[in-house]
This record gives C-alpha cells, structure tokens and sequence, in this order.
C-alpha cells in the first residue's frame, strides 16, 4: 500500500494558477503535493468563495486536500475504511466522487483507491451450480444454465462495451455501455461506482435488473451477496455499510431463446427514462427461426424516473403467454400497468405526470423492439432524443 497527500486545483481556479506561477503543470489533482512541488493548498480563510479578479463570486471548485490510499487487497482497503470511518472514501473513476468534493457535499480527507484491489479489475465467469466454477466447455460463450457473468467493481464502462466475453454473454449489457455518459466518463467511470453512488438515473442498474444481479460486498466481516434490487434502496442510497466495499456484481445471461431490448430517453447528461425489456421464447429467435411464437418469460425494468429503478413485475405477467407476432394489444396493456406502476417526482427532468407518460410510450416501443428483434426484423429504432440498444 502507498498512501499520498494531495492537493489540488481545478480548471478555472485562477487563483491556484496565479500562485503557483511557472509549477503550474505540476498542479494536476492526483499528483503528490510534495514540499516544494508547486502544490497548492486552499488558505482556511478563503473557503467559501473562489473570487475572481472580475464579475462576481463564483462557488468554490476547488479540492480540499486528501491523503490518496492505494491497497492491493480488499482486506486492506476494508480496514482503512473501517479505522477512518466518516473521513473516508472509496475512490474509483472518480467521476462523481471529486465532482461532490468539488462542491463541497462531501469532505473526506482519505481516499481509498479500490482500482488496485486483485480481482475488481476482471470480467469472468463464475458457475453458481458447484464450487468448481465454469467448465472449458462453457467458458467460450455458449449460453448456458447456471454460469454467471461476473464485473469487477472497478471496470470501466469502455472495459465492458470492449469485453469480447461481456459480448458473447449478455451483449446488450455492452451495447448500453457504449451509451453510457460520453467518452470521458466512460474511460474511467466503473461499474462498481455507477452502482455504487446509486444515482437513480443509471442505465446499469435499471439493465442489470433484468439479468437477475447481484452485488459482491466485502468487508472486515467477511463476503456477502445481495440482489441489486435489495442493494439499492434508494436515491443515492444503498444497503452498503461504511466499511464495505463493492467488488463485483453478477449477470444471470438470458437464454439463448430471449430476444430484447433497451431504450432510454433524455434531454439532459443523465438519462431521463430508461427501460430494458427482455422477452423468452417457447422458440429460437432472430432471423431463419423456426417456431417459437409465444412469450414464456418476460422482464422489463423501469429506471430514472422513480427513486430506484424497479423490475415491471404486473406488466411482465401480462405478456406471458401472449404472441410476439400479434403483441400490440398485450404491450399496450404492460406499458400503461407499468407506468401506473412507477413512483415519479416532479424536478427538473420534468413532472411526474409527464413521466408517466413517457414511461407508457417507452415500454411500448422497447418491447416493439424486443419483439421485432425476436421475429428476425428489423425494428424502428428512431426516436426524438433517445438511444436504442
Ligand atoms: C457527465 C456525466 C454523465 C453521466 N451519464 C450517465 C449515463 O448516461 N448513464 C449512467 O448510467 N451513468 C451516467 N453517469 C454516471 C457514471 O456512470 C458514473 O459517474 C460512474 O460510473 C461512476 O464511477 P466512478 O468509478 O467514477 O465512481 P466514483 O466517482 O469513484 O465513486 C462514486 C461513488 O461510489 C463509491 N464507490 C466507488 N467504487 C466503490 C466500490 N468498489 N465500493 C464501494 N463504494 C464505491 C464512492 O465512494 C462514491 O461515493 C454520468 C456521469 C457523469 C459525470
């Protein structure tokens, strides 16, 4: 373990710059602010305002300074977060964590790097049929009952839209990826921090719920696994105790025989509504099939408009057993179930009963989609302001 002290400025903070004259290329936010290093550290009398020489005060941006652990184990990194308790922070990607220290929402003066940590760096498979985990014959990419797809915690959106393996068994999971945000936050954003933060607008968790996952949490006490529907409890609010780290979550691919669908809409960077739909066969599907017409399972899951995303359990009921050749009446049934059956706000996406609204018209649409898919044509996917994958 190396842990650093930091300092740090931000783009825009004159003052910083100001200061620290020809080191000013020195003052990148994850370089050691060594003695003499040009590093630059915020005056205790001058917090509350970054002041510019011009136009009026601005709110601070800039980093108060934190020591940078960086364990290689879990063990480790548990019992930092365990000793420092409320002065600590798992630090991955960093995309939401320094914007929310930016800001001054949160202070923790240690920062536990979990991107070193053994094993939360990896995409595997993992059997949860016998201790042995995944045989040869099934390790390639066949679908197959009871192997799981495991994302370390501290893989990247681009990591997983890039996985050959994330590709053969659950490829939409890494069609969604390359939507994720944009490119600079998928370099370096995570699963585990996605997941993690709990924003209510993520495109993984609302996704990940139709492929039945589960969290891997580690702490000093040991491992545990919960269902991700359990394990986000609300807006940026999980069932994580302090001194518990996200390591993995795991995928139950769907079968070979399901056809599917995600769909999200937004005006804004984070999605506004998002909605994934999954429908199973009694059949082969996509194109050449031969048979399979009627739906024996269904998943759909809603997200970004509620507190959590949830799974659309009444409206998933009301597809099975229907024809994907003649949905329409049974997807117009689902769609207006689900969208009584979420739980908006009014705020700056916009009201709850436009939300609503839209969640009738996007669950139509993606199971539109899943069922075109599932009958080997080609689907619309155009839609104002929304991403189809
Ligand atoms: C501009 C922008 C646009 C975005 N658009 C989208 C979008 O379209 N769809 C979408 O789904 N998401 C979107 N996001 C969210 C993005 O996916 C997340 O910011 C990113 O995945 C978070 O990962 P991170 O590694 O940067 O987390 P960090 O910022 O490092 O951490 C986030 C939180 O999780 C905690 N944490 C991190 N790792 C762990 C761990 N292993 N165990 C326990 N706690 C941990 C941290 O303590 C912190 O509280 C967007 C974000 C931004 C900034």
């Amino acid at each position: 373990m190396d842990d650093q002290r930091h300092a740090a400025r931000v783009p825009g903070d004159d003052r910083a710059g100001a200061r620290a004259g020809p080191r000013r290329d020195r003052l990148h936010h994850l370089q050691p602010a060594a003695r003499g290093e040009g590093a630059y550290r915020v005056p205790p009398d001058d917090r509350r305002r970054d002041r510019p020489s011009r136009g009026r005060a601005r709110p601070l941006t800039v980093l108060r300074p934190f020591t940078l652990h960086r364990p290689e184990t879990a063990d480790e990194a548990c019992a930092l977060l365990a000793r420092l308790g409320e002065d600590s922070a798992a630090y991955a990607g960093g995309t939401e964590l320094l914007l929310m220290m930016k800001l001054g929402l949160l202070r923790p003066r240690h920062l536990v790097d979990v991107k070193r940590i053994r094993g939360f760096g990896e995409i595997g498979l993992e059997s949860h049929l016998g201790p042995r985990g995944p045989s040869p014959a099934t390790a390639g990419g066949a679908n197959s009952e009871g192997t799981r797809l495991t994302i370390g915690a501290a893989v990247t959106h681009r990591a997983v839209e890039r996985s050959a393996l994330v590709g053969a068994r659950c490829p939409l999971v890494g069609s969604v990826a390359r939507h994720v945000a944009n490119v600079r936050v998928r370099n370096v954003g995570t699963v585990g921090g996605n997941l993690a933060f709990a924003d209510p607008h993520s495109d993984l968790a609302t996704l990940f719920l139709t492929l039945a996952a589960s969290v891997e949490l580690v702490s000093p006490r040991g491992r545990r696994e919960l269902p991700l529907a359990d394990f986000v409890r609300g807006p940026w609010e999980t069932a994580r105790a302090s001194d518990e780290l996200l390591a993995a979550v795991r995928l139950t691919p769907w079968a070979g025989d399901t056809a599917a669908a995600y769909v999200k809409f937004g005006v804004h960077e984070r999605p506004t509504l998002a909605v994934a739909a999954a429908l199973r066969l009694d059949g082969p599907v996509g194109a050449g099939r031969r048979g399979g017409d009627r739906i024996v399972d269904a998943r759909v899951a809603v997200g970004c408009v509620g507190p959590k995303p949830e799974r659309a359990a009444a409206a998933e009921a009301c597809l099975r057993g229907a024809s994907v050749a003649d949905l329409e009446d049974a997807a117009r049934a689902a769609s207006d179930i689900a969208a009584a059956g979420v739980d908006p706000a009014d705020d700056l996406y916009g009201s709850a009963d436009y939300k609503r609204e839209m969640v009738a018209v996007f669950v139509r649409r993606a199971l539109g989609i899943a069922a075109a898919r599932a009958r080997g044509v080609a689907p619309a996917t155009r839609f104002p302001h929304a991403v189809v994958a």
